[in-house]
Formats: C-alpha cells, structure tokens, sequence
C-alpha cells in the first residue's frame, strides 16, 4: 500500500499509525512484530524490496524518510539503520525524516550509534519540538522476531512514558538508563562484552586446534567449563561447522568495537582489549567475510600465526670487539 492509501485493518485512525524506517536483518522483524500486534506502520527503506513483506501485511509504503514523518500520524516513528551516518542522512538529508515531522513527535532510534552522536541528534531536533531518544537492543534475529528484546533506553521521562505500551511490544524488558546517551553507552558496554567474547572464543579454539585437540570435542568441553557463555551456546555451531549464516554481520561487530574504543578515549579509559579484538575483526574484513555473521572471526583467529621469533642479538661491545661492556 503507498502513502495517502488508509492502512490496513482500518483501526489506524483510532491509535495512530507509526513510523519505522529501516528495514534490514533487524528492523524488518521488529516491524513484523509491531504489525503482529496490531500497530499499523508507514514504512521506508532504502531498498524497497525489504519492504515488500510488510507491504503485503498492510505496512503502508513512504517513498521517503519525509513521507513517513507526515505519514505517522500516533507522532512515533523508529529508526533501525546501520550507523550514526545512516541516522544523520535519513533524519536530515534530502527529503529527510526532520522536516516532516510534527512538532511533539518522538524518534525511538533503535541503531547502536556512538552515545555522542545520540546527543547531538537530541539536541537538533529538540530545536525543532521533536523528542529523540536513543533504545538501542540486546538480543538478535530470532529475539527481534519474537518480540523478546532488551531495550536500553535513554531520554527523558515524558516521552518514553508515551512510547512505553509501543517498546512493551517489541520486548521483554525496558530498562531506562538516564539521559540521551545512556542507552547508546550501555549498548557499547554489553557489546564490548559480546562481540569481545567471540574475538577470544576464536583464539581460544583456534590455539587448541593448532594444539591437535579436535575442534567439536574441544568446543563441547568449552561449553560447560568456566569460559561457558551466553555468546559460546548463540554461536558454537557456527565455528564447529566453519558456516556463518548471517544474524549480526560481521561490519556491524566490528563498528561497534571501533565505538567503544572512541567512546573510551574519550572518557580517557583504556580500551586495549577492544582494540586487539577489532583488529581481529579487521583481519575477518579482509578475508572477505563482510557478508556474514561476525562469528566468521574465526576464521581470522584460524589464520592467525605466531609471530616469528626473533634471533637473540649477540651482545655487541662499544669498541665492537665482542667484549660486553661493563655495567
Ligand atoms: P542491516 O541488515 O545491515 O540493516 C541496516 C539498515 O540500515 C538497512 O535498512 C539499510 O538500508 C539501512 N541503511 C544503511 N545505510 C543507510 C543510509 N546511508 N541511508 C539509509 N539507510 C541506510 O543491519 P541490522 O542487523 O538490521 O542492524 C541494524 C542496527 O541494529 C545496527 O546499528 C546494528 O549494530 C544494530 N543491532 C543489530 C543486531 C543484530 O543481531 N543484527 C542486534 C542488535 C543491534 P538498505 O536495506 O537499503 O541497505
């Protein structure tokens, strides 16, 4: 259905209908979700083909992020878009989001971007009358399909108590962080956490193959020793079959660890092990694995190699004679 047709179910007009742009891996099974309860939703993407699905569940289409801020008429519309540039361009570029908005509405930006960038999205549309809050999620594919999300939310207290009942729906906890940018900061946090995990995960069986342990015995016992983690039970399969059906891409990890190691210097932490990690990811993104799950990190740790080993310099004596100086 375009837009200017009324939306599906005709129940649009009594609750509003809400805007979701952004319509990948994640925010297509969020959206599905919102409809399945009943939500009626205008949506855009820019690839209209990921659309389609909702369209024939009476998803309503915007040809532009603009469109769908006129369209939105409960005044909510959510983002799910791959980075802090995504988010910039759909609110503020060229037929962008902002300028359709009424004053009063609220963005619920569900993007993992930089909590500095959540800020300064704040801040530009609160010029305009316009809520944002940032509500990143914990979970993936199947949690988004099924509703079962956790939500970090920042923002303040008026309009997420508007757009409660809404998060309620796609999630099995809300939980509110403080002020914008506090949702984006515990999303780094967690994801430092989980994405770091599969980095160490994957040197960790990686070293115990180059060891001549087998790869499913030795993951088996990784699974119910003290290393056993929520991340090890979401993504054994994937290693011991070396197959990584996408749930969360590779860039995405590897985007978010580059988060945490600015959001770090910035609060003037050290970040090494974030650092070491992306840098594993870097090596996955080379090989070629931009197009699969981030588990596909292992196949860098795979190839990783010890450095060689230096050759002990003899020591040399100040006259060159052989003869160490003293001291
Ligand atoms: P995805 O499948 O790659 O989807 C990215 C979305 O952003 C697509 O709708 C894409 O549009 C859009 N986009 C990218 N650049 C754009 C631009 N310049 N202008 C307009 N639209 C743009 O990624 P995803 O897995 O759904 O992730 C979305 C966000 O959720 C990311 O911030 C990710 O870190 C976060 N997240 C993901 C997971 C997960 O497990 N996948 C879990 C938690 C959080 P096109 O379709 O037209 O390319």
């Amino acid at each position: 259905m375009d837009v200017g047709a009324s939306p599906g179910g005709g129940s649009a007009g009594s609750r509003g209908v809400v805007g979701f742009v952004g319509l990948g891996m994640m925010g297509s099974r969020v959206a599905g979700t919102l409809l399945a309860k009943g939500v009626p939703l205008i949506v855009h993407n820019r690839d209209r083909t990921k659309a389609e699905p909702l369209l024939a569940r009476g998803a309503i289409w915007a040809n532009r992020p603009g469109q769908v801020g006129r369209g939105a008429s409960a005044g909510v519309v959510f983002l799910m878009l791959t980075d802090g540039r995504a988010v910039a361009r759909v609110l503020f570029g060229r037929g962008g989001l902002a300028a359709g908005l009424a004053e009063g509405s609220s963005i619920v930006d569900l993007s993992t971007i930089a909590p500095e960038e959540s800020r300064k999205f704040a801040t530009r549309l609160g010029k305009r009358g316009v809520a944002y809050l940032d509500a990143p999620v914990g979970g993936s594919i199947g949690p988004a399909e099924r509703g079962e999300l956790v939500i970090f939310a920042g923002g303040d207290t008026v309009p997420l108590d508007r757009v409660q009942p809404l998060l309620e729906k796609i999630s099995r906890r809300v939980e509110r962080m403080g002020p914008v940018g506090s949702g984006t900061s515990m999303k780094l946090v967690n994801n430092l956490l989980t994405v770091g995990t599969i980095g160490l995960v994957s040197e960790a069986v990686s070293l115990g193959e180059a060891f001549g342990l087998d790869r499913s015995r030795l993951i088996s016992l990784l699974r119910v020793g003290g290393g056993a983690s929520a991340m090890l039970e979401a993504k054994h399969a994937n290693l011991e079959t070396r197959t990584y059906p996408p749930a969360f891409l590779l860039p995405h990890a590897r985007k978010d660890l580059k988060l945490v190691e600015r959001a770090a210097r910035r609060a003037g932490r050290p970040a090494g092990l974030a650092r070491e990690a992306r840098r594993m990811y870097d090596e996955a993104l080379a090989l070629g694995h931009e197009r699969e799950d981030f588990s596909s990190v292992f196949e860098a740790a795979r190839l990783r190699s010890a450095p060689a080993r230096r050759p002990r310099s003899s020591p040399v004596s100040p006259d060159g004679s052989g003869t160490p100086a003293p001291g």
